[in-house]
C-alpha cells in the first residue's frame, strides 16, 4: 500500500457557532457613560429613533409603550411612554421609576444596552427631590452643537443641560438657550417631541447650533458658581456607574444633624443661627430636620459650597468623618458670592447696587424677581425685605413685559386660528373645533374667548358665501 492512502484530512466541527443574543432594536451605544458629559435619556431616544429612520413619537408609542404594556415586570404603561407638547417629557431623564425607570427598563430590553439608567437621575432618587430639579423645556448650548457638527462628532444633549441649576455652558462661557433662534419660530420645545431630531427644533425643524462668543464682562460670580455646580454634578454623573449603594433619602438629614452638632451644645437661638448659616429661614430648615422634605438640588449645592465640601463628599463620605468648615456658612469655593451674601446679609449696599444695575440695564426679556434672587444666590423674600423699592421696580418691569407678551401671543394665536380656519374653509368644509384641533400647534388655545371670536369671524365669512 502506498503512503498516500494514510493522508489525514481536516476535521469538521458540526456544532453551530455561538451567536450572541440579538436585540429587537439597533444596539446603539449611549454617549459618555462614566463621564461628566454623559448623554440624557431623551437624547438617546431621539438618536435611536433617527437610527431607525422613524420619529421618536412613533418609536415610543408603537414599540416602547406596547412592550411595557405586555411586560409584567415594570410599572410603566403605554400611556406613560407617549410624548408630545404637554406630557412633561423631562421626567424621562429624572428620578421617577414610573417614567424614567420604566423607559430605561424597556429600552435596555429592546437594545440590550445595559447601562441606560445612567442617562437619567435614577441613581440620585434619594438625594435630589423632584421639586425644582428638571427643566420642563429643552435647553442647549448652541456653541457645543455647532462645534460637534463642524468637527463631525455625534450631536447629542448632555444630562447636565436638563437640570434647572445648570444655566450656562462652562466650556463656552455662554448661557444655555431655551428658545429656538429662528425668528419665525422663537418657540421652546419639550425634551422629547413627536418629531424631535438631535440638534434641531422639533417645531420649525431648524438647526439650533451657532457660534457664540464668550460673554465679556459677564457676571463673574454667576460664572464661578456655574463652574463649581457643573464640576460637582459632572463628578457625580461620572461616578454613577461605580456607585454600589445610592444615597438614601435619610442621608441629607444625617449630614444636617452632623453639621448642627458642629454648632456646639444646645443653647437658645442655636437652630435659628444654624438656619441662617445655611442661608434659609428657620421654617424651611425645620421641615428638613423633621425629615418631611429634603432641600432642592440648588439649595443642597449652595450648602455644600458654604461648608466647603464637595457634593460627592456630602452624599458619600462617612458622616462622622466629614470636615465642615469651622465657621459654618462663612466660606466655600464661591468666596465672593457666598461671603458677601453669607449670614443673611442681604441688606448690603453691594446688593442694592447690583439690583439697581439690573433695573438700569435693558435686558430682554427682563428677569423676574425670583430669577434675580437666584442670580444673587439669595431668596426673593430677603431681597424684598431689604430693598423693597428697587424690587418693586424690577417686578413692575417684569409684569409689564408679561402683559405685552400676553397680548402679542394672543394676536399671534388669533392669526394662526384665522389662517387655519380659512384653509379648511377653502376646501369647502365648515371649520369645526375637531378639524382645527388637528392643525393647530396648541389646540388648547381654542378655549380662549378672544381666539374663538377669530374662529367665528371665519365661520361668518364662510356662511355668508353659501
Ligand atoms: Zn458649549
Ligand atoms: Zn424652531
Amino acid at each position: 500500500m502506498s503512503s498516500a492512502s494514510n493522508t489525514v484530512y481536516e476535521e469538521w466541527k458540526l456544532e453551530l457557532p455561538s451567536i450572541p443574543p440579538r436585540s429587537t432594536l439597533y444596539s446603539l451605544e449611549p454617549i459618555g457613560i462614566g463621564m461628566p458629559e454623559v448623554e440624557c435619556l431623551t437624547s438617546y431616544i431621539t438618536r435611536l429613533a433617527e437610527a431607525h429612520c422613524v420619529y421618536p413619537g412613533i418609536l415610543m408609542y408603537n414599540l416602547v409603550g406596547p412592550f411595557l404594556q405586555h411586560s409584567s415586570v415594570s410599572q410603566g404603561s403605554r400611556e406613560s411612554m407617549a410624548v408630545g407638547q404637554a406630557r412633561h417629557t423631562e421626567s424621562f431623564n429624572g428620578t421617577a421609576q414610573k417614567r424614567a425607570g420604566a423607559a430605561v427598563y424597556a429600552l435596555e430590553c429592546l437594545t440590550l444596552q445595559g447601562s441606560l439608567r445612567f442617562l437619567t437621575l435614577l441613581t440620585w432618587e434619594g438625594a435630589f427631590p423632584a421639586h425644582k430639579l428638571l427643566r420642563q423645556t429643552r435647553a442647549w448650548c448652541p456653541a457645543c452643537l455647532e462645534e460637534w457638527r463642524r468637527t463631525g462628532q455625534v450631536i447629542y444633549e448632555p444630562l447636565l443641560w436638563t437640570l434647572q441649576v445648570v444655566t450656562r455652558c462652562v466650556r463656552h462661557q455662554c448661557e444655555l438657550c431655551v428658545t429656538c433662534p429662528h425668528p419665525e419660530c422663537k418657540r421652546s420645545a419639550p425634551w422629547l417631541a413627536w418629531k424631535s431630531r438631535p440638534g434641531h427644533c422639533p417645531i420649525c425643524r431648524g438647526w439650533l447650533g451657532m457660534a457664540v462668543h464668550a460673554e465679556d464682562g459677564g457676571d463673574e460670580a454667576e460664572m464661578a458658581w456655574q463652574q463649581w455646580v457643573t464640576e460637582q454634578l459632572g463628578k457625580l454623573f461620572a461616578l454613577a456607574p461605580t456607585v454600589e449603594a445610592p444615597p438614601p433619602r435619610t442621608r441629607i438629614h444625617e449630614v444636617l444633624r452632623h453639621a448642627l452638632q458642629h454648632m456646639g451644645p444646645e443653647r437658645p437661638g442655636r437652630h435659628k443661627e444654624f438656619a441662617r448659616s445655611l442661608g434659609v429661614v428657620r421654617a424651611t430648615y425645620s421641615t428638613w430636620l423633621s425629615r418631611q422634605i429634603i432641600p432642592p438640588l440648588e439649595t443642597l449645592l449652595s450648602i455644600c459650597a458654604r461648608w466647603n465640601i464637595s457634593l460627592y463628599e456630602c452624599l458619600f463620605e462617612d458622616v462622622s468623618a466629614l470636615v465642615l468648615h469651622a465657621e459654618l456658612g462663612v466660606s466655600g469655593p464661591l468666596k465672593n458670592k457666598h461671603q458677601k451674601n453669607g449670614n443673611g446679609s442681604w441688606g448690603t449696599p453691594q446688593i442694592r447696587e447690583a439690583l439697581e444695575a439690573m433695573v438700569a440695564n435693558d435686558e430682554f426679556p427682563p428677569p423676574s424677581l425670583g430669577a434675580v434672587a437666584r442670580r444673587l444666590g439669595c431668596y426673593r423674600a430677603s431681597l424684598l425685605q431689604h430693598h423693597k423699592e428697587v424690587c418693586n421696580a424690577l417686578t413692575k418691569r417684569y409684569q409689564a413685559y408679561l402683559q405685552t407678551k400676553k397680548q402679542t401671543d394672543l394676536q399671534h394665536y388669533c392669526e394662526e386660528v384665522r389662517q387655519a380656519a380659512r384653509h379648511i374653509a377653502s376646501q369647502g368644509v365648515r371649520p369645526n373645533a375637531n378639524q382645527l384641533g388637528k392643525v393647530l400647534k396648541k389646540p388648547g388655545i381654542l378655549r380662549s374667548s378672544e381666539i374663538r371670536e377669530a374662529w367665528k369671524e371665519v365661520l361668518r365669512e364662510f356662511d355668508s358665501h353659501l
